[in-house]
């Protein structure tokens, strides 16, 4: 067992780092070119070492930044989901009512669709997911990333994963700016150069424009999950608000059997119509919806944002950027010089619970109303099997 543990790392074998080996090495690639080409190119074709310097400085910059990022994504615990807090954590010794209490004060919805793990058979918190490859719930988990050592991006990681992308993006913008505006100049002054840099140059070309493409579509697709406060697991699984849906349950309008009730039979004093069972509480799955349920899901999803907050919030909300008083605002923007130079701090809060958009409640409303009505429309015996 002693073995077992020493060959892995929490879980991850030696296997699981190759991805990040190699990620390592792949922002590492340009720069044996990258320094070919600003001594011959910068400072000895041009004669300039202003320029020569700048390139030097955002270039190391930039890559210390995403070395920064990416040490914390692999050393950093994505979110541990842990017990959940006792109502009083003062108190040494706790009795049997107060730990019966404190289970009561904190279970609050655990018996919901998706609040207990049943893998881990612990509660599940908002937002929390079980992965599969990590065999654990994760904290508002994101994603798992094998290139980040085989973690999950959790809460506590995800701001240093975002600032990891984005500052790797514009890496490679600036190395195929640079590169770019060589090449340019080989064009105008060919043999000037000699024989191994224009090599070089269009290394650096092909390298910084495939990696902005890649990275910059990433960053992109993050950005956009950022502005609507979502994780990626949110976003592609529409099916999860239905955890969220609320309970209205209209009463039954039908007989056990469904039919009504003809007019000689209602006037009849021998008719006993089979009593009407009441329906159970209903919190719909997935597997249960008809095609046209799903549908409904899948529309409602594209605008309905459970923790959307704004624009600004939702971007201050996960690089950990409190709101602060009007006085303070210098200390906000020193807050987020220091997230946008080294990233490396937490979102906001505990991971557990999360602020709810105001009109997410309304919304959820009605896509219930608009489920519980199609669902009155079906038979009652029919099974989702026969609606797929
Ligand atoms: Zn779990
Ligand atoms: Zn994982």
């Amino acid at each position: 067992m002693s073995n077992d543990d020493g060959a892995s790392q929490g879980g991850r074998r030696w296997y699981h780092f190759i991805p990040l080996c190699f990620a390592v090495l792949i922002i590492l690639s340009p720069h044996p070119s990258l320094i070919v080409l600003l001594t011959s190119f910068q400072l000895q074709t041009l004669n300039s070492p202003l320029l020569f310097v700048t390139h030097i400085l955002v270039i190391y910059s930039l890559t210390f930044m995403a070395y920064s990022s990416l040490i914390v994504c692999v050393v950093r615990d994505p979110g541990p989901v842990g017990p959940p807090p006792a109502a009083d954590e003062d108190s040494e010794e706790t009795t049997l009512t107060d730990a019966l209490r404190s289970i009561k004060a904190a279970d609050d919805d655990y018996d919901k669709p998706g609040r207990w793990c049943r893998r881990c058979w612990a509660p599940k918190p908002e937002r929390a997911h079980h992965c599969s490859i990590c065999d654990r719930c994760v904290l508002k988990m994101d994603h798992h990333c094998p290139w980040m050592g085989g973690r999950c991006i959790g809460h506590r990681t995800y701001p240093s994963f975002v600032h990891f992308i984005f500052t790797t993006t514009m890496l490679s913008v600036y190395v195929a700016g640079v590169a770019i505006s060589a090449l340019y100049y080989i064009i105008k002054h060919p043999y000037e150069l000699g024989e191994t840099v224009p090599l070089h140059v269009l290394l650096l070309v092909v390298l910084g424009g495939a990696f902005t493409l890649m990275m910059g579509s990433f960053a992109g697709y993050h950005a956009y999950l950022i502005s609507t406060n979502q994780t990626t697991i949110e976003h592609l699984s529409p099916f999860l608000l239905l955890r969220f849906l609320p309970e209205p349950l209209p009463p039954p309008s039908r007989t056990a059997n469904n039919q009504t009730l003809t007019a000689e039979q209602q006037d009849s004093p021998y008719y006993f119509p089979s009593p009407v069972e009441p329906r159970p509480p209903w919190v719909p799955q997935e597997h249960e919806l008809s095609y046209k349920q799903r549908r409904m899901v899948q529309r409602a999803h594209e605008k309905l944002r459970m923790y959307d907050l704004g624009f600004k919030r939702n971007w201050a909300a996960i690089f950990g950027v409190p709101e602060l008083s009007g006085k303070r605002n210098h200390a906000r923007w020193k807050l987020w010089a220091a997230r946008i130079l080294w990233g490396g701090g937490a979102a906001l809060g505990d991971g557990r619970t999360f602020p709810a958009n105001p009109r997410a409640d309304s919304q959820l409303a009605e896509l219930a109303m608009k489920l519980y009505g199609e669902d009155d429309q079906r038979p009652r015996d029919s099974s989702a099997s026969s609606d797929a």
